[in-house]
């Protein structure tokens, strides 16, 4: 059994435009859930717990054919060439960092970071994983 440590400060239970008195709804640095995202900043992300930043995270940004396929070398299409022909790419699919993340296409297995992905593809294929064997 977990016994909750965590003590909010009267001054967080009077900050809290909903009155909320639950310690889950308070973070370690003081602030509640009510302001969500808003007014996010780097200093202060930096300083929430990896448990807090899992539950303020928004993943709307992020593609979701892509979701589940993190470290994913995958073959998309996306429209058509002048030949009518499907637009293929490969990329391995990454995921940006911080609060609002958004899955990247990263051109090779040694690459630090990538492109912005689309929001959508005509379609995904799965080929092997970044770390595997080949
Ligand atoms: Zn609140």
């Amino acid at each position: 059994m977990t016994v909750s440590t965590k003590v909010i400060s009267s001054k967080a239970i009077a900050a809290c435009p909903a009155s909320r008195l639950d310690p889950a709804h308070f973070l370690s640095d003081g602030s509640c859930l009510c302001a969500g995202l808003d007014g996010m900043t780097h200093a202060r992300w930096s300083r929430l717990r990896p448990e807090e930043q899992e539950q303020l995270r928004d993943l709307s940004d992020l593609t979701p054919q892509l979701i589940g396929l993190e470290g994913w070398r995958v073959e998309v299409t996306e429209g058509v060439d002048d030949n009518g022909e499907p637009r293929r790419r490969r990329f391995y699919v990454g995921r940006s960092t911080g609060w609002r993340p958004i899955h990247l296409e990263i051109a090779r297995r040694d690459s630090s970071g990538g492109e912005a992905a689309s929001a959508s593809y005509d379609s995904v294929r799965k080929l092997y994983p970044r770390d595997g064997s080949r």
